[in-house]
């Protein structure tokens, strides 16, 4: 089977996402970067995905023992 998947909005063929870096939030707080991919033809948003060559800021360091 060709892979030929289909925008769930507007119906048209995804041969192409437009690919957007998009800020993850927890109550109005960034907790790192994602990347969003949505249809090139209407916009829908077609899914989310954790960034992870950015490794988010972490302000609480591990404190070493001893
Ligand atoms: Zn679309």
């Amino acid at each position: 089977m060709a892979n030929q998947g289909e925008c769930p909005k507007c119906g048209k063929r995804v041969l192409h996402v437009n690919v957007e870096t998009v800020i993850s939030m927890v109550d109005t707080e960034s907790k790192g970067r994602c990347m969003s991919y949505s249809c090139i033809h209407c916009n829908a948003v077609l899914g989310i995905q954790v960034d992870r060559r950015i490794k988010p800021r972490s302000r609480v360091r591990p404190t070493p023992k001893g």
